[in-house]
């Protein structure tokens, strides 16, 4: 079989949470980690074989740390395509450089979806402060204005409704380019997780029901209930579909809202998802051992799901009060990241709880 030998050089561009489980996952299947990073003290490289500090525009530091690897994936999503498209012109980078790039702009993987077949929520891409008013009047006062590039976990976004005051809601995002979307209301969100191999073998794990506390996601849980198990087989064929067009290797995640009319596509993540943590306790292959599985041209693992009921709970700014409860309970996975310090809103770990009665 045609896979990267054991001991060839995964690296990882970026040094978070998803770095440190995609590199554990890779250690596990006898393959050495590279980490590039800006931070000296990140997370990633605590665990990993080898590390580069160095910034995202430095492509000499780039080229000299690819030209270690011999497959290069990423978890952080900000990086310059133009970067990006050097290097996958020299190197083995999966997923590719396009998936990114459309993946970096609300507005862009809008279009791409709905090109794809997706149904969206309406929007209206914003350049300017004055076409915001003009916006409303088509959409509604009922809306979310959100930053087009560099929103994570519910930043650069604001709520919009008939008594906003519309020059904060443009502060709010950064005074740059944005989509004003229209409010779903929806009844669920969930989420799509695939796995694509470089043949085109598709394989997806099952979808949790996510439930997000200002704008970060707080809990997945399975089983889903009736209305997302009865929209995933159409999601599904969606985000199969986009991962074709890409011509996708690794994992894929795409956000979605169950609506009364169906499915609606929210956005794409072109990698590990939050949303796919308990993955790793709670099915017979993880998210990430998946994605390294794909990118090392090794078949896939089963994604099977290995309990009846499962709840992955983030563990969200200062988490300490909760800790003595929650190693008690011997049905916890806990899962703390090692962050230095603790902020609030920031994702500090998760507990996977699997119900076995
Ligand atoms: P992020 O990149 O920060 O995850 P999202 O677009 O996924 O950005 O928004 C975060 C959360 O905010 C969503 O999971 C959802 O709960 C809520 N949200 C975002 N867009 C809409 C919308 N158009 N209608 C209703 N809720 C939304
Ligand atoms: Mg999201």
């Amino acid at each position: 079989m045609n896979f990267l030998k054991p001991g060839s050089v995964v690296g990882i561009l970026g040094g978070g949470q998803l770095a440190k489980m995609m590199s554990i996952a890779a250690s596990t299947l006898g393959y050495k980690v590279h980490i590039y990073a800006p931070e000296a003290d990140n997370i990633a490289s605590e665990v990993s074989a080898r590390f580069t500090q160095g910034s995202y525009d430095d492509l000499d530091a780039l080229m000299k740390f690819s030209a270690d690897c011999n497959v290069i994936t990423y978890e952080f999503e900000n990086i310059q395509v133009e970067t990006l498209k050097k290097i996958e012109k020299k190197y083995v980078l999966r997923p590719n450089a396009r998936a990114l790039e459309i993946a970096q702009s609300r507005v862009a993987e809008k279009k791409f979806a709905e090109k794809c077949g997706a149904v969206t929520a309406h929007y209206v891409p914003i350049s300017k402060r004055e076409e915001i008013e003009a916006s409303i009047a088509k959409l509604g006062a009922d809306a979310i204005l959100k930053s087009d590039r560099l929103g994570y976990d519910g930043k650069g976004q604001a709520r919009i409704d008939e008594s906003t005051n519309l020059s904060g809601a443009w502060m709010a995002v950064g005074q740059r380019d944005a989509i004003l979307e229209e409010y779903v209301d929806f009844e669920a969100e969930f989420s799509v997780i695939l796995t694509r191999t470089f043949e085109g073998n598709v394989i997806f794990w099952d979808s949790s029901k996510n439930v997000h506390q200002h704008g970060i996601l707080k809990q997945s849980s399975l089983p889903a209930g009736p209305l997302i198990d009865s929209q995933r087989s159409e999601a599904r064929k969606l985000a199969n579909r986009i991962a074709d067009e890409l011509d996708y290797i690794g994992v894929l995640t795409i956000e979605f809202f169950a609506t009364g009319n169906g499915p609606v596509f929210n956005e794409m993540a072109p990698r590990v998802h939050n949303s796919g943590h308990w993955t790793i306790e709670a099915t017979v292959t993880s998210q990430f051992e998946n994605h390294i599985r794909a990118i090392t041209g090794m078949p896939l693992g089963s994604t099977r799901t290995l309990s009846d009921r499962i709840e992955m709970e983030n563990l969200i700014g200062d988490y300490t009060d909760q800790l003595d409860n929650i190693i008690s309970d011997n049905r916890n996975h806990l899962h703390l990241y090692g962050k230095d310090k603790i902020v609030e809103g920031r994702k500090m770990g998760h507990v996977t709880r699997l119900y076995f009665d």
